[in-house]
């Protein structure tokens, strides 16, 4: 089967639901073809902007951006004024959709606590992972419940007292009772946070804080205020217990990417967006340095995608955007080179944030975001990409994963509406 439309996007992550929809709010027909989740459904749903720029951490991501060189994403897109533009679109998004995303309350990052009892810089977080109220307080507890996996607050208190600026305060440690009886593994803050959505699990949230609220002006939670109404459980919760939560980051599943994800599904489903789901872009057919078509293949077979222009988000190796054998790596779908050093030894570094091939590695494009050939000229005149698969910066150094995800596809999306 053949169905053409004026925009395909390729990849249900932040950039490729960025693109996506801001493509239909221009008045595009735009299909979206994904092969799985992406890697915002697994990620703690806040913005990293940029939290490090050559291993030291940056006091304002958008003043730092300036010095980003010309190949990063950021800079080919037109650097601070783009990424703000893509940062408010995304909380005027997600607030229409029942999330408040908060900026730290000065110039620069967040420092938003993780359930490993590290501090993480990030430039827009959900208002419940919100951490400045810790600011005014001496006393917390840090809570978890009973059989939760990953989240143990003696460790988390033990690794918070190593950072000065937490030092001098007195966390206590609080074990709620598990509310899920007879489960069948640990839990994760997932199973609670869905728990937490059913009114029963609401009640039992709210009365097993009361003590601890009583005592202690905020309480550090794993993420389990819910998911859909996550806010307004949040909301509700600080007003009944008359305390300040904060969750806290957690390792994958991080609940608040999922709560972010589902905001977006809506929106694009609410915009006409055609999501077609479990459908692989197996290949394309390009003719004169144009695409006409990509086809999927889904368990009912093998189907067309016609389109004006493509954007293409399907992320790094771990989303299948990029595929690498011994001395090469290339994009999956249209095979473009990376120019891998052919000694593979030579593709990390022995730091493991040092400067590497294999932190960096992914499509080179122009500052329209279509793709570049070895001798730097475009080479698929309709098709952008964006997100991971992009070449020139590190996501894991920098901390700027989503930051790159979200500005990059909304510029995709944005250039690929006017058109
Ligand atoms: C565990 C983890 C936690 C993270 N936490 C954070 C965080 O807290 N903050 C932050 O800013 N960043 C975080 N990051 C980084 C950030 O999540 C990513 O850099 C960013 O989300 C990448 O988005 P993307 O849309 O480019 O790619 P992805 O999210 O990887 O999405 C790629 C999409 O393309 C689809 N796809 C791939 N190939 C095909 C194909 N052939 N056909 C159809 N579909 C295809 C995939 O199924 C997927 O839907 C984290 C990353 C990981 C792995």
């Amino acid at each position: 089967m053949n169905r053409k439309t004026d925009i395909v996007v390729v990849g249900s992550g932040l950039a490729g639901m960025s693109a996506a929809l801001t493509a239909a709010q221009s008045g595009k027909k735009v299909t979206l073809l994904t092969h799985g989740a992406g890697t915002l459904a697994i990620s703690s749903g806040c913005i990293d902007v940029l939290g490090y720029l050559n291993g030291v951490r940056v006091a304002d991501p958008f003043e730092s951006m300036a010095t980003l060189p010309a190949e990063h994403p950021y800079s080919l897109i037109g650097g601070a004024e783009t990424v703000r533009e893509a940062i408010d679109w995304l909380k005027s998004v997600c607030r229409k959709g029942g999330i408040d995303m908060a900026h730290a309350a000065e110039e620069g990052n967040h420092t938003l606590i993780t359930v490993m009892g590290t501090l993480k810089p990030s430039y827009l977080c959900p208002d419940s992972f919100n951490p400045d109220c810790l600011k005014d307080v001496h006393r917390a507890a840090v809570v978890t419940v009973e059989n939760m996996k990953d989240v143990h607050p003696g460790l988390i208190i033990d690794q918070l007292h190593r950072y000065a600026e937490l030092s001098d305060k007195e966390f206590m440690e609080a074990v709620l009772p598990c509310p899920i009886e007879h489960a069948h593994r640990n839990i994760t803050p997932l199973d609670i946070a869905r728990h937490v959505e059913t009114p029963e699990g609401m009640k039992w949230l709210e009365k097993s804080l009361m003590p601890y609220a009583k005592l202690y002006p905020v309480l550090l939670l794993p993420p389990i205020c819910g998911m859909k109404h996550s806010q307004q459980i949040w909301n509700q919760l600080c007003s009944a217990l008359k305390v300040k939560i904060i969750e806290m980051v957690s390792i994958p599943p991080g609940v608040a990417g999922l709560r972010m994800r589902d905001v977006l599904k809506k929106a694009l489903n609410a915009a006409g967006v055609y999501m077609v789901e479990s459908a692989e872009v197996v290949r394309a057919e390009v003719e004169e340095g144009r695409c006409k078509t990509v086809h999927t293949l889904t368990a009912s077979g093998e189907d067309a995608w016609e389109a004006d222009s493509f954007i293409i988000a399907t992320g790094g190796l771990l989303s299948g955007g990029i595929s690498t054998a011994p001395g090469k790596a290339w994009e999956s779908i249209f095979q473009l080179s990376l120019d891998a050093p052919a000694d593979t030894e030579a593709w990390s570094s022995p730091d493991i944030f040092g400067s590497s091939f294999f932190a960096s590695m992914g499509v080179k494009v122009n500052h329209e975001l279509k793709p570049l050939n070895g001798e730097g000229n475009v080479c698929l005149d309709n098709v952008r990409f964006a997100g991971r698969v992009l070449g020139g910066y590190d996501f894991a150094a920098e901390k700027s994963g989503n930051g790159v995800a979200l500005a990059t596809g909304r510029y995709a999306g944005m250039l690929a509406g006017k058109e």
